[in-house]
């Protein structure tokens, strides 16, 4: 792996995105001759990297052909997503697939205790799987240089190269990115943006995050900077978000502890978010209405996302979009009304996000450094 050249590492990435690919398709796509494909393939066939899928027959045609896939098991990965009181890890194979979870707590959130946990967590992971080839970490906060975090209120630390401490305790490669981008990037090689060249993610949660994908690559922006959209004026109409004080920010008008602190105000007691679905689902007015009116914000700020970067697709989701399949009609009422007039219906993928996603967003990062830039 650590000699592949240029074109045999497009080869490894297509058939990666795509799933099992034809030789002819591959060719085509890669605007290779058939001999040079054949060449290109060779070595990765022989490596262990890639193998032919049992023979299946093209219809069309009549001829069999034998798609090219790749090998799950010639690697594997350590996803880690770091929050402010739990570790979340996975181990995938090199198709993406979720292999093995861990959880571990955090109750000192210093740098230091931080990576002691993550070390502690990897090495009891790499007993099970030794054959670990990189690490990705994820989190809520901006990274720049795949590398380096910083602003991470969660955690309350400043700039920190998490990825040259932890490659120095690992002794393995390490890539660290922004939890939302790493999502991203793993739901388009290996979920709802999987073949497409354009792609956009919407998460709602704690936090209110966006990523993208154009022209095939994760957009990361100067030092990481882009998708800073959770500040962003959505309702000037809405409540003050105490952190930037904006009336109506978009993490003000979306997120889950916005959405609690503004229905335990209106019926009088402590609400969570997950009760108020439930009410909301249940018929609860009240309730009905706080979702309905989140729910036609996204989908205002999703015409923001949509009209920005056109994207093929929009994947909604995290852990606080109950809203948005709640009260879906009011979603899709919001987006069409701050939308651009000739876009066409945009493909909208709603999808709650089981919670160690986070951590295979970070193994898709692992994956992504282990193929582009060993
Ligand atoms: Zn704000």
């Amino acid at each position: 792996m650590s000699s592949l050249e240029g074109s045999a590492r497009a080869v490894m990435l297509e058939v990666l995105r795509h799933g099992p690919t034809s030789r002819a398709d591959l060719a085509r796509r890669l605007s290779l001759s058939s001999a040079s494909l054949t060449r290109l393939t060779k070595p990765l066939v022989v490596g262990g990297l890639l193998r032919e899928r049992s023979a299946e027959l093209l219809s069309s045609t009549g001829r069999p052909s034998l798609p090219l896939e790749v090998v799950a098991e010639a690697a594997y990965f350590v996803g880690v997503k770091i929050v402010k009181d739990a570790i979340f890890s996975v181990v995938t194979d090199f198709a993406g697939n979720v292999v093995m979870r861990r959880e571990a707590p955090v109750h000192d959130r210093s740098v230091e205790a931080v990576l002691r946990v993550i070390e502690a967590e990897v090495r009891r992971l790499r007993r099970s799987q030794p054959r670990i080839a990189a690490v990705g970490v994820t989190v809520g906060g901006m990274v720049s240089e795949h590398s380096t975090v910083w602003g991470v209120s969660s955690l309350g630390w400043q700039t920190v190269d998490l990825g040259d401490l932890l490659r120095h305790r690992l002794q393995l490669p390490v890539t660290v990115e922004n939890d939302v981008k790493a999502f991203a990037q793993a739901e388009h090689w290996f979920g709802a943006g999987r073949g497409l060249r354009s792609f956009a993610v919407i998460t709602v949660g704690i936090g209110v995050g966006a990523a993208f994908i154009a022209n095939d690559e994760l957009v990361t922006g100067h030092q990481g900077l882009a998708g800073l959209l959770d500040h962003w004026p959505l309702d000037p109409t809405g409540p003050e978000c105490e952190l930037c004080r904006h009336p109506g920010c978009v993490r003000v008008s979306l997120s889950s502890p916005a959405l609690e602190r503004r229905a335990s105000a209106e019926l009088g007691r402590t609400v969570s978010f997950d009760e108020l679905m439930d009410l909301a689902g249940a018929g609860d007015p009240a309730a009905d209405r706080m979702a309905r009116a989140a729910a036609h914000q996204l989908g205002r700020f999703t015409a923001l996302v949509a009209n920005m970067i056109g994207p093929e697709r929009i994947l909604l989701s995290g852990d606080g979009i109950g809203y948005a399949l709640v009260a879906e009609p009011e979603l899709r009422r919001g987006l069409t009304e701050a939308r651009h007039p000739r876009a066409p219906a945009d493909d909208l993928v709603i999808e709650p996000l089981e919670f160690f996603e986070w951590a295979r967003g970070a193994a898709a990062m692992a994956i992504r450094e282990h193929i582009l830039h060993r």
